[in-house]
């Protein structure tokens, strides 16, 4: 399967992402976790992407392109499948993400939209905290680590993400509203937009793939 999840910041694009690369065994390609490794890193996109991601503005179209171009190459994504989370994110990357696809003879099944009204996003980041050694998330009011700052699964050290910050979250939702609602006609217009409820359960995206793939079956 190759489905694209798209939704506002604190939608739950990851851990939708998570429950659906555990079930149907397929890659998951996180564009915001590729870009934060590469910060860490300090490699040359990692430097070039760093003040875009902390103020909260997209990464320039051609360095984001460049990079999914090279993922989707890799075998576990080019033979068995993707979930592609956080990308695309403008008509542009959509775009380009078609002329990719048709060149390695692949197509899309799903895009998958996860709907969250805008308060509950605010309310969602400024509380989100993150393990950045293994990826998991914590929620310091409805899913906290047991030990404060400790992550479960990793015993690494928590941290609350720069642009999980109140006036950072502002701009990313303004941002997303612009360049992104226009994928969402675009997805629409070639019938393959689903839109899932995101406050419904963490598998609510899984779900709404297994009852496409009933309807194609
Ligand atoms: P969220 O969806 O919660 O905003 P992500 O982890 O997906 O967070 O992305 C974090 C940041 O990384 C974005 O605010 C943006 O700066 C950058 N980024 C990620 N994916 C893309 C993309 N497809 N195009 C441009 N910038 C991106
Ligand atoms: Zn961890």
């Amino acid at each position: 399967m190759r489905v694209v999840l798209i939704g506002p910041p604190g939608a739950g694009k990851g851990t939708q992402a998570a429950v659906i690369k555990e079930k149907l065994g397929i890659a998951h390609v996180s564009t915001g976790d590729i870009l934060r490794d590469n910060v860490i890193k300090k490699t040359e996109i990692g430097l070039e992407a760093e003040s875009f991601m902390e103020s909260g503005r997209l990464v320039p179209d051609g360095l984001m392109i460049g990079m999914i171009k090279a993922r989707l190459a890799e075998s576990d994504a080019a033979s068995g499948g993707f979930i592609l989370d956080g990308f695309p994110r403008t008509l542009h990357q959509a775009e380009a993400l078609d002329r990719l696809l048709e060149e390695m003879s692949l197509s899309l099944d799903a895009v998958l939209l996860l709907a969250v009204p805008d308060d509950e996003v605010v309310k969602r980041l400024c509380n989100r905290r993150v393990c950045p050694s293994c990826g998991a998330i914590y929620n310091v009011i409805a899913c906290p680590a047991k030990a404060e700052g400790i992550c479960d699964a990793c015993g690494g050290r928590i941290i609350q993400r720069d642009d999980d910050r109140e006036p950072v979250i502002r701009n990313r939702l303004a941002v997303y509203r612009e360049r992104t609602s226009p994928v969402l006609d675009y997805y629409e217009k070639r019938g393959l937009l689903h839109t899932v409820d995101a406050l419904e359960a963490t598998d609510a995206a899984m779900r709404m793939l297994e009852s496409i793939e009933g309807t194609k079956a």
